[in-house]
């Protein structure tokens, strides 16, 4: 069995805990490893090495540090499959979804590789007679970053590649749940060139978490994860005087109007509500159909889709959809399933009786679809994160928008229309952070920036793209009043850089 221990300078490193969690394979439901798990010293002394390597790190020239993003770029495409293959044995998803993640991590490291043009500052000759001014922006310093299960090759990535081409050294702190992707994409990002101590990825649960938040040689956290520990961690950070962006929890709807391609909506709300096992926080979990007419057709359409989803562990290449990540996870969707049936929510599709042979003690549920779901049950309200598709049927465009803003999570949305007019109102007036026409699942890419309104994000700035650049930096605004013209008879001495005389 496997031990993933904590990694500096590129290498495994024990620490002084004797404490260890279970990594747990969820086709299986078995122990596969075990991870170490830091003690609030381990952490401290993790950082100090971070501390320590900054400095020289930050004075490296930008073009430098992107030479280290090209390579690592190239190292992870290189090792695509063991990586995937890692990630789905701990993680559940399909190798086609763990390296669908894989590959949007990698474009951010695309996007990391042109820092030499990102961190241009602004210049502006003569504000007044003989000064001028420029702008420039310099790394905050060690930036920690707090993981969740469901992306841990993405996840990890939408973070540290722009923090440390900003300059920043960064401490990973990734799910405990699946740890082995993280740590093994830090091994290759060593490999890639980068000096040691830049990065490192401290393993850990809450006491590691504290830790971080609490110590003084943290100047900012990035956090992606539930509601609940996110609003936790922007609380304590900011606290603690650090810079915070806190991403978390979702409940994403998809309104279908009258005029919509049915097919495309339905395609759109199979592989976005079932993908991953429903375990993606861009999931589509609520579909609101405008009109009695259009949600009876979408439920009839639905139906046949859901029910031919083949649910499987990834070794299997025709799996739709793997186990979700835990034994307490699953037991909290099957209660979920429970209340919208005292509640009314009438079960269209039951995927509760799936069973995978090889694999009894999985944590699988097939796709479960309830119609006639209302605002006020919990299965409309709460995150379930598990393969569960809410239809609550709207009677009206304006009842459908009031629905999304009126709702406490504002990550992501769709609209699927032929109607420009309705669609340009939607995006015009929905309060969300990222809204899609006709497009079921939309993820901005690297280049633009990733993150929610409501309480789907804590902090003032998203994840990646050029709000990852003024997340991991500080400005500086520098004004400088020089005389104007070359006196006559004024010596300068060009050779040895310095002026000899007095
Ligand atoms: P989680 O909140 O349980 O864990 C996230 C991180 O916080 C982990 O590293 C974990 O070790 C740590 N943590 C857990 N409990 C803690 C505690 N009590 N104190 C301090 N730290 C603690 O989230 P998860 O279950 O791993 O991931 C799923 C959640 O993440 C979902 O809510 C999903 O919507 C959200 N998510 C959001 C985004 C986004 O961009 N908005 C992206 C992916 C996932």
């Amino acid at each position: 069995m496997k031990l993933i221990e904590h990694l500096v300078a590129g290498k495994a490193w024990r620490g002084k805990s004797e404490r260890t969690a279970d990594i747990i394979n969820p086709a299986l439901g078995k122990s596969i490893g075990k991870v170490r798990l830091a003690t609030k010293e381990d952490v401290d002394a993790v950082l100090e090495v971070a501390r320590k390597a900054q400095p020289k790190w930050a004075a490296t020239p930008p073009a430098k540090r992107a030479a280290v993003m090209f390579a690592f770029r190239d190292l992870l495409n290189k090792h695509m499959d063991e990586l995937a293959q890692t990630l789905s044995e701990e993680h559940g998803k399909t190798i086609p979804d763990a390296k669908g993640e894989i590959a949007r991590g990698i474009e951010v490291i695309e996007f990391a590789c042109g820092i030499p043009h990102l961190l241009k500052g602004e210049f502006s000759e003569q504000v007044a007679s003989q000064i001028d001014s420029f702008s420039i922006r310099q790394p905050v310093g060690v930036v920690a970053g707090i993981t969740p299960f469901n992306f841990p090759a993405m996840v990890p990535l939408w973070m540290y590649p722009i923090a440390l081409a900003c300059g920043n050294a960064f401490v990973l702190k990734p799910s405990e749940r699946d740890p082995s992707v993280p740590v093994r994409v830090g091994q290759l990002l060593q490999e890639a060139g980068l000096p040691e101590g830049v990065f490192s990825v401290v393993n850990g649960d809450k006491e590691a978490v504290d830790a971080l938040l609490d110590s003084p040689h943290v100047d900012a956290v990035s956090f992606v994860g539930s509601t609940a520990i996110g609003h936790y961690i922007y609380s304590r950070g900011t606290a603690a005087g650090k810079r915070v962006q806190a991403l978390c929890g979702a409940k994403n709807h998809l309104i279908v109007l009258p005029d919509a391609d049915m097919d495309k909506a339905v395609d759109a709300l199979i592989g976005s509500a079932f993908g991953s096992a429903g375990e993606r926080c861009m999931a589509i979990s609520v579909a609101v159909p405008v009109g009695e007419d259009t949600a009876d057709r979408l439920v009839a359409a639905l139906k046949p889709r859901i029910e031919a989803l083949k649910v499987a562990a990834c070794s299997d290449p025709n799996s739709d959809m793997g186990p979700v990540i835990s034994r307490q996870s699953l037991d909290r969707i099957l209660s979920y399933i429970d209340q919208g049936l005292e509640k009314g929510a009438k079960l269209i599709v039951d995927g509760r009786s799936v069973k995978v042979s090889g694999h009894e003690d999985g944590y699988f549920i097939g796709g479960c679809l309830f119609d006639r779901v209302t605002t006020d049950m919990s299965i409309y309200k709460e995150e379930i994160f598990g393969p569960v598709l809410a239809v609550v049927r709207a009677k009206d465009y304006e009842e459908a928008l009031q629905m999304v803003n009126d709702h406490e999570y504002g990550n992501g949305t769709a609209i699927f229309t032929r109607d420009g007019d309705a669609a340009r109102d939607f995006t015009m007036r929905v309060k969300i952070g990222m809204v899609g026409v006709n497009v079921p699942i939309p993820v901005p890419v690297a280049y633009f920036s990733f993150g929610g309104w409501k309480r789907s994000l804590f902090g003032d700035h998203s994840i990646h793209g050029m709000e990852g650049v003024r997340f991991n930096t500080r400005l500086k605004t520098i004004t400088t009043r020089w005389p104007s013209g070359i006196k006559e008879g004024a010596v300068f001495n060009f050779h040895s850089g310095h002026d000899t005389k007095a």
